[in-house]
């Protein structure tokens, strides 16, 4: 189905993302996968191209575009031409923020520049090994020493865990408090700030996931992010964008998929005949392009309600519940019509199909995207009693 919500400045923006996907970013994958992490260079290039934070003020280099379209695009290209283990996303459009919205013109002066040029790679680092859904069990303490704080704890899944310079790590700060939690902007090189593993995952090769560990770090007072204490007021202010720019990604791969696998039940024969001439297969397919069609839309319209400042918490959960639960049904049946060869990693739907399935786990489980759209419809136990 056509897109509408593109202009052309849009169109001419994708075609230059799209160049520079294919030379600087697809040729690297098979390298990268291997490797476990990308390499640091691609944010520089990013950077030069003008890919990093558009949104950014031209002062800090930036484009000063608030315009999620953009974005959007970035992101599309990446999953499409790319490699979806270059986080570009995460720097862009899930950390970045934090610093734009909540950062001081001290900060912002301090740390944008980096961020924009692709020197300073970002990271977000909220999930602890006892707790992730629950980010009010979090266990990572600041105390308050009169001129600086003092961190101690542990993260763990963090993405770019090892490549990250400039890491927001989110902590309690007042122990008597669930919701008293602050965030904070821990540097590369920081006394007491280690990394742990590179852990092992099931797909998302290419992408560095690490633990990270805070023992006795000192935080200069101006490294302080937004107020101490309304770290989850932050967060949810900063929640619906995440879940959106995640859904873009889904519904980005999604497609591509689809289409691989379009042209591959052309080709492939059976019986005499192409796959796709089964009905079964005809069926399917028509199904699937008939779903993505429909959910696309919806994600597009929730970009244009974003950048309208109208976008809320549980149209942005259900952009993300429908985009992962979809990808994840397409990537299954694409599995399905290549056969064997579906399950070999030489083919590229069977490493999509094991990158997609951390989709309907991170950025907030499906599960809780359920809670919050629930809760929105008045669905709630702690009022329906
Ligand atoms: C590859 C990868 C990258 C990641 N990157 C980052 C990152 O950069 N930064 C970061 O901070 N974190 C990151 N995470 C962590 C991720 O966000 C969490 O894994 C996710 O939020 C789920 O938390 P959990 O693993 O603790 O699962 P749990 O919270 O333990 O959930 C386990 C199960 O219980 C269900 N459940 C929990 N609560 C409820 C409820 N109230 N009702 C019904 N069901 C419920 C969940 O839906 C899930 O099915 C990453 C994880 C992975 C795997």
């Amino acid at each position: 189905m056509q897109r509408t919500i593109f202009e052309p400045e849009h169109e001419q923006f994708r075609d230059s993302v799209r160049k520079f996907m294919l030379a600087e970013v697809a040729p690297n994958v098979d390298r990268w996968r291997e490797a476990g992490m990308v390499d640091r260079e691609v944010y520089l290039k990013a950077g030069e191209q003008g890919l990093l934070c558009v949104f950014a003020d031209e002062k800090y280099g930036g484009a000063g575009i608030d315009d999620l379209r953009f974005d959007q695009i970035i992101v599309e290209e990446n999953m499409r031409h790319g490699d979806i283990g270059f986080y570009i996303n995460l720097h862009n459009d899930l950390v970045a923020p934090y610093i734009h919205k909540l950062g001081n013109e001290e900060q912002k002066a301090r740390f944008m520049p980096g961020i924009v040029s692709g020197e300073t790679i970002l990271a977000v680092a909220m999930t602890e090994p006892s707790t992730g859904s629950d980010l009010a069990g979090m266990k990572t303490r600041a105390v308050d020493k009169g001129d600086h704080w003092l961190l101690n704890g542990a993260k763990t899944y963090i993405s770019n865990g090892i490549l990250g310079d400039l890491i927001v790590v989110a902590a309690r700060t007042d122990p008597d408090r669930p919701h008293g939690i602050s965030l904070f902007l821990v540097e590369r090189g920081m006394e007491g700030f280690e990394r742990g593993r590179k852990l092992d995952k099931m797909g998302l090769k290419s992408q560095d996931t690490a633990e990270l560990f805070f023992n006795d770090v000192k935080i200069p007072k101006a490294n302080l992010l937004g107020e101490a204490g309304q770290g989850f007021k932050s967060l949810a202010r900063m929640l619906a964008q995440e879940r959106l720019i995640a859904a873009i990604g889904f519904m980005a791969t999604a497609q591509t998929a689809f289409d691989l696998t379009l042209d591959y039940v052309k080709e492939r024969r059976a019986f005499g005949k192409p796959i796709g001439s089964f009905q079964n297969t005809r069926f399917k397919m028509a199904q699937m392009r008939a779903e993505l069609d429909m959910a696309q839309t919806y994600v597009d319209q929730c970009v244009m309600l974003l950048n309208d400042n109208a976008l809320s918490p549980e149209d942005a959960s259900a952009a993300k519940l429908l985009s992962s639960e979809l990808e994840g049904r397409v990537m299954d049946q694409c599995v399905q019509f290549h056969g064997g060869a579906g399950y070999m990693e030489e083919y590229r739907i069977s490493r999509m199909y094991t990158d997609a399935r951390i989709s309907r786990i991170f950025a907030g489980t499906s599960e809780i995207m359920l809670e919050i759209i629930g809760r929105s419809l008045g669905l709630d136990e702690r009022k329906l009693q």
